[in-house]
């Protein structure tokens, strides 16, 4: 019998683990470890609550929590509760799946006043994440700037421009709802540091602008070079920048009250206001020859008093494992940290790709683990049996799926109507729908 831990039970854990799960059958036993007593991760905290057909991949990942010799352990921190040495002596292999939950810094003046949220703060936050729960953003202005031109920073923009009504159905948390309901945010300026052929949305997300109830795109005509230059792109961002151009031949739809304007060639110097954010100074940037940005000199600002850096994420180091500083990620070779210690997902990749990705991610791991201890090979190593034995003499008490499946039904039976979920945002409240 071979014993296999886990950590992290987003997409890149529950690859994992159903990989892991087909390729040794009866002869392992998988255990998924997560911090919280939900599972899912990134597709419960970070994918938008009005995406529910993307959230609709957790069924899958049930599958394999029910799976025999797969089994959820939640409610255990690793790093504060074991550390992955004690992990390393439980298991046969142990592999980091937890993501990268933490906002890149801006590194200009200003970004740590009132005011200035990361994405993952924000996101959290209308998702329910129980540290962001009480972020309490403000959103009493009328101006709001999302930095970075990736899918996030749409989700961040959409999020802040749709009405109540195209909202609720989704499973975004109801401090949320309500507070963005009372907004008075009429403009979000999206800055991106470059021009529109080089932006990180995707055409599905970027089409959806166009079908908005409450608000409108804006984008500038004058931003695009000839429209010969979109043929040396692929296909997929050729899309996107068509979508864009489309948005520009059209012109605002006078008819919305809210505006989604994308500022190109837009580069963040500093935030400015009085003990809290009232403005971004901007550089105008053009692009050299490999469509690097470069100041012009020319300075302006944009008004917001709530602005969320969106330029991407960061996976937080754990003691004893080597990580890459500048990638923000651990350091891996083709998701080999050291014997028998492996990262699979946005912790061994870096913060790219999409759900989808990291399915080949997690089979090529579980590949090498294979290679590395054949099925039918064995150890004395004691896997879950010992680690719940060491958590108690701790005082930490894990929880397992079917305590996940009561959490479920009283976070489907609170929900609003038409909407999939209420969900709980404080541990408390988790522990006390399990009667602890
Ligand atoms: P991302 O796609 O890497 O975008 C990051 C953006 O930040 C880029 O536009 C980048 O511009 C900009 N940026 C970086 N540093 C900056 C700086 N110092 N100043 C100004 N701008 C800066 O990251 P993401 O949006 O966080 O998304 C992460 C991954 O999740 C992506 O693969 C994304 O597609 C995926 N995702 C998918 C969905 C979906 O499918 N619906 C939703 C959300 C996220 P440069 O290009 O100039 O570096």
């Amino acid at each position: 019998m071979r014993h296999f831990a886990v950590v992290g039970s987003g997409p890149g854990g529950f690859y994992t683990a159903e990989a892991l799960g087909k390729a040794y059958g009866e002869g392992a036993r998988v255990d998924i470890i997560d911090r919280y007593p939900v599972p899912y991760g990134l597709v419960r905290f970070g994918v938008a609550p009005d995406h529910q057909s993307l959230k609709a991949v957790s069924k899958r990942y049930d599958q394999t929590a029910d799976s025999d010799g797969v089994d959820f352990i939640g409610n255990v921190t690793v790093g504060r509760d074991v550390s992955i040495s004690e992990l390393l002596e439980h298991y046969d292999a142990v592999v980091l799946a937890i993501g990268a939950p933490h906002d890149r810094k801006l590194g200009i003046p200003g970004e740590d006043l009132p005011g200035v949220i990361g994405s993952a703060a924000f996101v959290g936050w209308y998702n329910g994440h129980p540290e962001f729960a009480g972020l309490d953003p403000p959103l009493g202005g009328t101006h709001a700037a999302v930095i970075g031109n990736g899918n996030v920073a749409l989700d961040c923009a959409r999020i802040l421009s749709k009405s109540r009504g195209e909202l609720e159905g989704g499973d975004i948390v109801n401090h949320a709802l309500d507070a963005l309901e009372t907004s008075p945010i009429e403009t979000v300026t999206i800055l991106g540091r470059r021009g529109p052929l080089q932006i990180s949305m995707t055409p599905k997300e970027l089409g959806e602008l166009g079908h908005l109830e409450a608000a409108t795109p804006v984008v500038d005509p004058a931003d695009f070079p000839p429209a010969d230059a979109d043929e040396a792109l692929e296909p997929g961002q050729r899309k996107s920048v068509t979508l864009l151009r489309e948005y520009a031949a059209a012109g605002p739809d006078k008819s919305k009250r809210n505006k989604m304007v994308f500022d190109f060639y837009a580069k963040p110097l500093r935030i400015e206001g009085d003990g809290k954010a009232e403005r971004i100074v901007i550089e105008r940037t053009k692009l050299d020859a490999s469509d690097s940005a470069i100041g012009t000199g020319e300075i302006y600002e944009v008004p917001a008093s709530l602005i969320i850096s969106s330029i991407g994420y960061s996976t937080p180091p754990l003691e004893g494992v080597p990580y890459d500083e500048r990638g923000g990620k651990f350091l891996n070779e083709n998701g080999k940290i050291d014997e028998r210690l492996y990262c699979v997902g946005w912790a061994r990749r870096g913060p790219t790709g999409t759900i989808g990705t990291n399915r080949p991610d997690g089979y090529e791991v579980a590949a090498q683990i294979e290679t590395e201890m054949p099925p039918g090979s064995s150890s004395d190593r004691p896997g879950a049996e010992g680690l719940k034995a060491l958590l108690a003499t701790r005082n930490v008490m894990p929880t397992d799926y079917d305590d996940w499946r009561k959490i479920e039904q009283t976070e489907s039976a609170n929900a609003r109507p038409g909407s999939p979920r209420e969900k709980f945002v404080r541990v408390e409240d988790w522990l006390k729908a399990l009667d602890r």
